[in-house]
């Protein structure tokens, strides 16, 4: 994909001013107004895209809004001007050399699905309020969780984040293990795990010490004896274990646990085996990249975060379990104040969040749009990206941490941590100057730079840049 369009975002000055907006729109008729309003925001998020910035995808400066209402309301072109100067000081997740995190640019179906979502302003709080939507969340979680190789029966939930995902796998695992008044359980997951997890902890309120870490080998991924011991120690001390959790794609450097074996473990001790696959959990819709993430059915529960390499605009993240009735015996309430639910359940009763959007429109529509065909087609040109960098990285002077999805991280071999430290700083302000936008994680006691191959836009052309870019910045360190 080519990304060859000018000109930062220009005010269109000869557009005729808007008249006539409503806060809210007639209904009746067709509201003139708020055709042209959304017509005219439409044609400046696209002058954005398309706007190749002279500078990288970091806006030069971030600029400061008015946070206040003004007394008197604005009016149509006033909000466009307002959208505008916010625009202005966004991050560009479609400037080809943003590189450095997990947020690709949106599908184009997003947009329009967002769109129609907020005007839906349908509530997955309950049935009545998000009649077909509701039907088509519970739809899209079952033909997830069987494309991924989840037995009949199996569904989910969909939840603002993979933080949230996890958090209500966390508290039905709990649950279902029966350890509801046991302040002494613990998580057991890898030492490379996310930090997510900590906050799973904190939330369910365990020990200081109720997040258990077990180390990794040489390639990021939880070592299995480790495990095997940590939980013989567990039993020893008395100590329940609420989950395993093993993660299909680490956030540094993309490493995926062995998922069989912890699985086969977890059975062996009747254990609640949870997978952490924001990241990695999609290259298993794949029928070809699949065995990269092999196992992910083997999971009591599962987090899929679409919006990480999908391009679903966020956020977009599903929980998926072998039995999705588990949510509703964790979570049901009661909703006194509604209809009951003519499906299977209302949405506020199978998670933590109460009101929430209809995020899975633009999933639906995301999936839709792409195919099985076009999913493909995304996972295989991220992975072709990380190859590209990786093939032309100078592996002499630098160490490379990758696995095997579509991240890597470097750093040089030859320094000692502050050195790499300094290395790391000084490279990512050279590199931001060249428009290329890695992030600077912290990893094994010392600094590297990673790279998430995930931006369609980022070319061949540009993959070697930034590999000549890190060779020689490794050499004169
Ligand atoms: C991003 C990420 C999460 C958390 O997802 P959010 O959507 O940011 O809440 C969890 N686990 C891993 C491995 C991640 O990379």
């Amino acid at each position: 994909m080519k990304h060859d369009v000018r000109s930062p975002v220009q005010l269109d000055s000869a557009a005729p001013p808007i008249e006539g907006l409503s806060p809210f729109a007639g209904s009746g008729q067709l509201d003139r107004a708020l055709t042209t309003f959304l017509a005219s925001s439409s044609q400046m998020l696209c002058e954005w895209i398309a706007a190749k910035s002279d500078h990288g995808p970091l806006p030069r400066l971030s600029v400061l809004l008015d946070a206040a209402p003004e007394p008197i309301g604005r009016d149509a072109d006033g909000l466009l001007a307002d959208l505008r100067t916010a625009m202005e000081g966004a991050y560009q997740p479609h400037h080809p050399g943003a590189l450095a995190h997990l947020d690709p640019p949106p599908l184009t179906s997003s947009l329009a699905a967002e769109l129609i979502a907020a005007g839906l302003n349908n509530n997955l709080l309950a049935e009545e309020l998000a009649p077909s939507l509701s039907r088509l969340e519970r739809g899209v979680c079952t033909w997830m969780a069987r494309r991924l190789g989840f037995p009949e029966g199996s569904g989910g939930v969909a939840a603002s984040g993979g933080t949230l995902s996890t958090l209500n796998a966390l508290v039905c695992a709990r649950r279902r293990q029966g350890l509801q008044s046991r302040a002494d359980a613990v998580i057991v997951a890898s030492e490379e795990a996310h930090v997510s997890l900590a906050k799973a902890a904190a939330v369910m309120g365990l020990a200081a010490d109720g997040l258990v870490s077990v180390p990794t080998d040489g390639e990021g991924r939880l070592c299995v004896d480790a495990l095997s011991g940590q939980l013989a120690a567990l039993e020893q001390t008395r100590r329940p274990v609420i989950a395993v959790v093993a993660t299909a794609g680490t956030t540094v450097r993309g490493a995926v646990d062995p998922l069989g074996a912890i699985a086969g473990l977890c059975r062996e001790r009747q254990l609640w085996f949870h997978i952490d696959g924001a990241i990695g959990a999609v290259f298993g819709l794949s029928r070809r990249e699949r065995t990269r993430v092999p196992g992910l059915a083997m999971a009591d529960s599962l987090t899929v975060n679409p919006q990480k390499l999908l391009g679903i605009s966020k956020t977009s993240s599903l929980l998926l379990l072998r039995d999705p009735a588990w949510l509703r015996e964790a979570f049901q309430t009661g909703l006194p104040y509604m209809e009951p639910s003519w499906g299977g359940g209302h949405g506020g009763e199978c998670g933590l969040q109460g009101s929430r959007p209809a995020e899975v429109l633009k999933l639906w529509l995301g999936l839709r749009q792409l195919g099985l065909d076009g999913i493909e087609a995304v996972l295989r040109g991220a992975l072709e990206r990380r190859r590209t960098l990786e093939r032309q990285l100078d592996a002499t002077s630098l160490q490379i941490a990758g696995g095997p999805l579509h991240l890597l991280a470097v750093t040089p071999r030859h320094l000692p941590p502050e050195g790499a430290e300094r290395w790391a700083e000084q490279t990512r302000r050279v590199l931001l100057e060249r428009h290329l936008m890695l992030s600077r994680p912290h990893y094994r006691g010392r600094s590297w730079l990673k790279a998430v191959l995930g931006n369609p836009y980022t070319d061949a052309g540009l993959l070697t840049e930034l590999a000549e870019l890190l060779n020689r910045s490794a050499l004169s360190s």
